[in-house]
């Protein structure tokens, strides 16, 4: 046996073991379910029960818990040990059919959005068959949704799956108008690359902002950044090397497919790449991925930090959520075909993204909205707030071409009637790929790179699937009803690019003359979260999800607040960070400083009196003033916190914090950074950036 067959799914109740484990008729039974979406019946539930338990215990298991996703960014569980009481003293191990498929979780303080009222805590949990359970740190996890009593969904996994069943349903619709009648299901795949920051323990421990909120809210920047490139793909340093290593190790054992590593833009930056697989699947898997990472980290003395932007003026962090579609025969509907109509309909399904991209670009930018990942989005390194869609010059000539009705000069000639004739060969590897655009197609899937690197993938997984079933259930209802389909599709196939072609956007997003331009296309600009969020509730987002049957006015409505009162919390965390850290550990710092140095001074010049002492004198100066602007601008801080209002209009307390409290926050920035660059480095009261940043010696 190899180390890899030894290691992989090792601790995942996975297709091969319940093979194994489970009688023939209940492993049919099961995979009905998992396949097709069956009702699971509840003795075969209690049977596969049974069998998970006995294979968990084997493995060390003494919990179970159903692990499931709540409104936050995090994964929550409650272990259940598996013992129960026997006359005589003694406890047997049991595990039901029922404890299986239903949990029961008063999660009161978990966050609803006023979906569940305290009178009411009770959620219930539901396994999701088609993501396996897992043995971590000694308990059976139950991948599970958690919905409310009243059936609304209190998590993010629930309306992940219904819109994988959405956009399913309207792929059929469509792939049967092809004649593509063993398509029976559609499913969304995900491959979504995380990166991440790693650093020293010591220097993290020191530093009250990472520990409270996740990113430096003070610190200069040091002599050197990442402006030679010297970082991206670079080599790895041993101590870096040794928690990817063990990092897989762990993610392998987990069944998480976890494929390609390597340095990032900035210093102490890396990524991680799984393969991409089904969805939920993805979703589960990175979010077990954002976990493991931590625990490893801690292991090697490090700190694992997925925050947006831990460090101001180096690259920030986000996922690039790799996405297409595949029918349960295989075939990727975003991959070019050969034959005129394979290109037929691999044309109509990039329409319908291109489609849904316009006309959701506020959904799309609210599914990625977060306090830290505004401070990446935005800046010169991550896609910008503006969403837009890169193609690619080649294809972006052929749809040309077929609005204008010209001839494609590309590589080939042809008759760009669509089914008709040969359409020109699509490009098959597009090499030109452009780093900058928020939503790239990259040769058989797009790319949304605009989440960010703490967020759950399913927030904007839900909104893909969702606004792509939309676009291709109004293309559907469009088809079915045509007499020709052939001229039917070319029509709708060239009205659609005319209405949506503003969309498409090659060039680089980061200048200002993009941001005029889009702003003469009409494209939505959202800087903010507190400008995006309320997009949840608009009219026609409202009609969209119910639509598809993935989230009612009321979930919607729970998802928004959430959102604004998170971000609002996250800023008065920071602020009060920064306040904390200010008052306690810089100015005295600082003051201490210019006390010695005038004493000092005064030392210097009774040694010297007849020499000039300027530079002394002026330092001394210099400290002071600093200090008192430091200490003006904690006083503002502390004045527009004490104002803050915290009633129960989430968008009045968003909006309050960033136009209030944030520039306040940038103020008391600018004073402490600036006094750090004229202080002693033995009196700074915490680590620099330099230390953070450069410390991961080879070696070490
Ligand atoms: P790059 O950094 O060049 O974008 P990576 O190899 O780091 O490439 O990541 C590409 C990601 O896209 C991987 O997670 C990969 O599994 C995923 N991917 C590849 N093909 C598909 C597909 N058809 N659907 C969804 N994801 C895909
Ligand atoms: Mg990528």
């Amino acid at each position: 046996m190899t180390y890899m067959d030894e290691t992989f799914g090792k601790n995942v109740f996975n297709d091969f073991v319940m093979q194994q484990r489970l009688p023939k008729e209940t492993y049919k039974a099961l995979h009905k379910t998992i396949d097709d979406g069956r009702r699971l019946d509840p003795q075969v539930a209690s049977v596969v029960a049974n069998a998970m338990k006995d294979w968990a215990q084997e493995h060390g298991a003494t919990h179970y818990t159903h692990w499931f996703q709540p409104l936050n960014s995090v994964t929550a569980e409650k272990h259940d040990a598996f013992i129960s009481p026997v006359p005589g003293g003694k406890v047997i191990s049991e595990f039901s059919g029922k404890e299986l498929v239903r949990g029961e979780a008063d999660a009161s303080s978990l966050p609803s959005g006023g979906l569940r009222s305290t009178f009411e805590a009770r959620g219930y949990t539901a396994w999701d068959p088609t993501s396996y359970a897992f043995i971590k740190d000694k308990v059976l996890c139950i991948p599970t949704a958690y919905c409310s009593y009243g059936g609304e969904a209190l998590d993010k996994k629930t309306p992940l799956l219904r819109s994988m069943e959405a956009v399913s349903r309207q792929a059929v619709r469509i792939l049967h108008l092809f004649g593509r009648m063993d398509a029976t299901r559609v499913m969304p795949m995900v491959g979504p690359e995380q990166e991440y920051f790693l650093v020293d323990k010591d220097l993290y421990d020191r530093r009250s902002d990472l520990i409270f909120a996740g990113r430096t809210l003070f610190g200069a920047l040091p002599p050197k950044g990442q402006e030679l490139g010297d970082h991206f793909f670079g080599t790895i340093k041993p101590r870096v090397q040794s928690f990817m290593t063990e990092l897989n190790e762990e993610l392998w054992k987990l069944g998480v497919l976890a494929k390609t590593e390597h340095n990032e833009t900035a210093p102490a930056q890396h990524e991680m790449a799984p393969i991409y697989s089904i969805a939920n699947v993805a979703c589960d898997h990175n979010q077990l991925t954002m976990e493991i990472m931590k625990k490893v980290a801690a292991r090697h003395h490090l700190m694992c930090l997925l925050n947006e932007k831990p460090f101001a003026g180096v690259n920030g962090s986000g996922k690039h959520n790799n996405w297409s579609l595949t029918t349960n025969t295989g075939y990727n509907l975003l991959e070019p075909g050969d034959s005129p109509h394979e290109s037929a309909q691999f044309l109509l399904f990039l329409m319908s993204v291109i489609k849904a991209v316009d006309d959701y670009q506020d959904l799309l930018r609210a599914s990625v909205a977060s306090a830290g990942n505004d401070l990446r989005l935005g800046g010169c390194e991550a896609p910008p707030a503006i969403i837009s869609v890169f193609l690619g010059d080649e294809l972006t000539e052929i749809l040309e071409a077929l609005d204008t009705g010209a001839d494609y000069n590309g590589r080939e000639k042809a008759d760009m009637t669509i089914g008709v004739h040969v359409l020109p060969k699509f490009p098959k590897d597009t090499t030109d790929r452009n780093r900058t655009s928020p939503f790239a197609f990259t040769g058989n899937k797009f790319e949304f790179r605009s989440l960010g690197s703490s967020a759950s993938v399913a927030t904007a997984n839900v909104v893909l699937n969702t606004i792509v079933a939309e676009s291709l259930r109004v293309f559907a209802d469009e088809l079915e009803k045509a007499k020709d389909f052939r001229g039917a599709l070319h029509d709708l196939i060239v009205r659609n690019i005319r209405e949506h072609k503003r969309i498409i956007f090659n060039g680089n997003n980061y200048t200002d003359e993009w941001v005029r331009e889009a702003k003469k296309r009409g494209l939505a600009r959202l800087d903010t979260t507190v400008d995006a969020m309320p997009c949840y509730t608009a009219e026609k987002n409202i009609r969209l999800f119910a639509e598809h049957k993935v989230l009612s006015e009321t979930e919607l409505r729970s998802r928004r607040d959430i959102g604004l009162d998170s971000y609002a919390k996250m800023i008065g965390i920071e602020a009060k960070t920064m306040l904390m850290m200010a008052k306690r550990e810089i100015l005295p710092a600082v003051i201490r400083y210019t006390g010695d140095m005038a004493e000092a001074g005064n030392r210097v010049k009774g040694y010297l009196p007849d020499m000039p002492h300027e530079a002394n004198d002026r330092l001394v100066k210099t400290l002071c003033e600093g200090c008192e602007a430091l200490s003006k601008s904690i006083e503002v801080l502390e004045t527009v916190m004490e104002k803050r209002p915290d009633g129960e209009d989430f968008e009045k307390n968003a909006r309050y914090m960033l136009r209030k409290v944030k520039p306040a926050m940038t103020a008391l920035r600018e004073n402490a950074d600036l006094l750090e660059t004229v202080t002693d480095k033995k009196y700074w009261p915490f680590p620099t950036y330099d230390e953070l940043l450069f410390n991961l010696k080879d070696g070490e």
